[in-house]
C-alpha cells in the first residue's frame, strides 16, 4: 500500500517572513500522518518554514539542487547542503527549470543520483508539451524522460523515488488534465518502470499528478489506482490547500 503524497510547490513566492506566517496559519489544518505532506519552498525560506513545522508531520522540501557536492558554482546549492539542513525532499527537473534554466535529461539524471546519495528523496518531474500531446508523442516523450532520469539507478533506489507526471500545458494554466489522461500517463510510467526495474520497484514507486490541481479536482484524481497524490503549485499557496490534502487521506 503506497502512502499518498501531497506536495506543494511555492515556486518563487513568499519572502521568508511571509512563508513562515503562511506556514503557521496552515500547519494545524494540514498536519496529518495519513498522507505525506511536503512543501517545497525557496531555499531562503527553508529554515523559517522548517521552524514553523517543527513537531508536526509536515515536511519541507527544496525546488532544485546542483549535482556537484561543492565547487566554483556561484549561486548554486548542493544536495550535501540540503542534506545537512535535514531537508528530505527535492524537486528535480521541474518543467519551468527545463524550459527556462536549461535543465537537460542528463543534468536531471545527475541530480537524481546525487540526491539519493545524500539521502534526499527526489521528486522527478516529467511531462509533455501541448504540441507533443497533439502530435501523439506523449508516451514517447515520457519514455525518454524516464529512461534518462533513471539511468544507473538501482532497483532499490527506484522504490524510493517519486515521479511527478506534469503535462506542461496544465501547469499554472488552470487547465487540468482529465482524470483519464492523468491516470493513463501515470499507469504508463508505472508499467515502464515495471518493465525496466521489476514489479517491486513498480509497486513501490510513488507517481504524482501535477498541473492545476485544485480542491475541486483533487478528489477524483487521487482516487485513481496509479495516482499516488499530487504536486500542487498555485493551490498550495491558498487556504484551500487544506482540502487538497484532505483528498490524499
Ligand atoms: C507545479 O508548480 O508543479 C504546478 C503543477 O503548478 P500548478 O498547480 O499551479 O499548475
Amino acid at each position: 500500500m503506497r502512502k499518498k503524497i501531497v506536495a506543494g510547490n511555492w515556486k518563487m513566492h513568499f519572502t521568508p517572513t511571509k512563508a513562515a506566517e503562511f506556514a503557521q496559519e496552515m500547519k494545524d489544518k494540514i498536519d496529518t500522518d495519513t498522507v505525506e505532506v511536503v512543501l517545497c519552498v525557496p531555499y531562503v525560506s527553508l529554515q523559517s518554514v522548517q521552524n514553523e513545522f517543527k513537531g508536526t508531520h509536515i515536511k519541507v522540501g527544496a525546488q532544485n539542487m546542483h549535482y556537484m557536492d561543492e565547487g566554483a558554482y556561484t549561486g548554486e546549492i548542493s544536495g550535501a547542503m540540503l542534506g545537512d539542513m535535514g531537508v528530505p525532499y527535492v524537486l528535480i527537473g521541474h518543467s519551468e527549470r527545463r524550459e527556462r534554466f536549461g535543465e537537460t535529461d542528463t543534468t536531471i539524471n545527475l541530480k537524481t543520483l546525487k540526491a539519493l546519495e545524500h539521502g534526499l528523496t527526489p521528486i522527478i518531474c516529467v511531462g509533455e508539451s501541448l504540441k507533443q500531446r497533439k502530435s501523439g508523442r506523449t508516451f514517447s516523450v515520457l519514455r525518454k524522460q524516464i529512461a534518462f532520469a533513471l539511468d544507473e539507478l538501482t532497483t532499490s533506489n527506484v522504490s524510493k523515488i517519486v515521479i511527478a507526471y506534469e503535462p506542461i500545458w496544465a501547469i499554472g494554466t488552470g487547465e487540468t488534465a482529465t482524470t483519464e489522461q492523468a491516470e493513463e500517463a501515470c499507469a504508463f510510467i508505472r508499467s515502464n518502470i515495471n518493465t525496466r526495474f521489476g514489479s517491486t520497484a513498480a509497486d513501490n514507486v510513488r507517481i504524482l499528478y501535477g498541473g492545476s490541481v485544485t480542491a475541486d479536482t483533487a478528489g477524483e484524481l487521487f482516487a485513481e489506482p496509479n495516482i499516488d497524490g499530487g504536486l500542487v503549485g498555485g493551490a498550495s499557496m491558498a487556504l484551500t490547500f487544506e482540502k487538497v490534502v484532505h483528498f490524499g487521506r
